[in-house]
């Protein structure tokens, strides 16, 4: 039996590597729905090329464009914010990869688990936001989450065996982006250019300029405590800059586990679409000639101001993460519009998460509330 795959954001960086997973892997897996949110013109190539069941696009203003362009092909055609949540509930899926960026991932999330369906959890957000509300609802339906970002997919294969309460503590790895190395008093007048050359990895915009700033170590901090039920003072960020090893943890009698390889997301991609098992590949190997040292290095929260507040946030809980994830998506599409410069970004920050109402045990309605009101407050601090 083929496994049968949902794309959330087929036309993101991770949607596009996951589809090539699946076109490699092809006895593996069947794919029943693409989604995109803007870009027609790719969700049209990728249904010609793939012929998924059924495709939504989000932004309702191209739905006649897409239909028209596939109308010949036996695949039907939806549109709008709600088709994705409904699309995702259909009962030829299996799993859903979530791979849409920022909070627009939360409810067609919630949607999919409610519908008992497996999910690959590419969305970090999803769980930065509402990590509370998404852990009891797996709970309670029963749903396996399995991380595709791929640190937490490093610790999900370090834990499998091991009992969970001989979990100490885990190291989440960073790069360190692009910005390493230069001093702080620099940082101030980067340009997005700069910001968007990430060293080792190749991603979409928004994780890329958040791994320049370590918002996305912050955010994956979070992502975390989540999925792996962790105290924020039993995770410490290490910066490694070669991203060989994915991620560490540590158990109670000193013993450390790592995982290693390529900074190549197609990997964790495909250990989560296939998880149990693994499946072959001819994929790169690594080469211990290529890699002579690893190294390891201190996380500097002075300059990258963005991992102490998330760190603060995650700490406090209930709606902050939801506030400081808000003003962050506003924060970075400032600054990728060269409204505001980096330095800015994390004052923004940290005044939208301060201002926000604190409701320490919120609901899904609280999330969304918190969310607008974020966005509106930090829009306000831009000119
Ligand atoms: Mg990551």
């Amino acid at each position: 039996m083929k496994k049968r795959i949902a794309i959330l954001g087929s036309t993101g960086s991770i949607g596009c590597q996951a589809l090539q997973v699946m076109e490699e892997q092809k006895e593996q897996f069947e794919l029943e729905v693409i989604t995109a949110n803007e870009n027609a013109e790719l969700l049209i190539r990728q249904a010609t090329d793939h012929l998924p069941n059924a495709v939504v696009i989000a932004n309702e203003s191209k739905y006649t464009f897409v239909r028209d362009s596939l109308s010949q092909l036996p695949i039907k055609v939806f549109a709008g914010e709600e088709s994705l949540s409904q699309v995702v509930e259909m009962e030829s899926i299996d799993m859903v990869l979530t791979a849409l960026v920022g909070f627009s991932g939360l409810f067609p999330t919630v949607s999919a688990m409610q519908a008992g369906k497996q999910i690959a959890l590419a969305n970090k957000e999803t769980l930065v936001v509402a990590g509370d509300y998404i852990t009891r609802l797996a709970e309670e339906m029963n749903t396996l989450i399995l991380p595709v970002d791929s640190e937490h997919s490093a610790i999900f294969q370090c834990l499998l065996g091991e009992d969970p309460g001989s979990l100490e503590k885990i190291y989440l790895t960073a790069s360190g982006g692009p910005f390493r190395k230069r001093p702080m008093e620099s940082l101030e007048h980067v340009t997005r250019e700069e910001a968007l050359k990430h060293p080792n990895w190749n991603m979409g915009d928004k994780i890329t300029i958040d791994s320049a700033s370590l918002m996305n170590k912050g955010l994956e901090a979070i992502e975390a405590r989540w999925l792996f039920n962790l105290r924020p003072e039993q995770i410490e960020v290490i910066v490694h800059p070669q991203s060989i090893i994915h991620s560490i943890v540590q158990f109670v009698d000193g013993s450390m586990k790592a995982q290693m390889g390529l900074p190549d997301m197609k990997m964790p991609i495909l250990y989560a679409l296939s998880f149990p098992e693994r499946k072959r590949t001819a994929s790169p190997r690594f080469s211990f000639a290529d890699y002579p040292t690893l190294s390891f290095e201190a996380a500097d929260t002075k300059k990258f101001r963005n991992l102490a507040l998330s760190f603060e946030a995650m700490k406090k809980g209930g709606n902050w993460p939801c506030a400081l994830n808000a003003a962050n998506e506003v924060a970075v599409e400032a600054f990728l519009a060269g409204r505001i410069g980096f330095m800015t970004m994390p004052d923004i920050i940290e005044k939208t998460m301060k201002r926000c109402d604190f409701i320490p045990d919120p609901d899904l309605e609280d999330y969304k509330k918190t969310d607008q009101e974020s966005r509106m407050f930090a829009k306000s601090m831009i000119k």
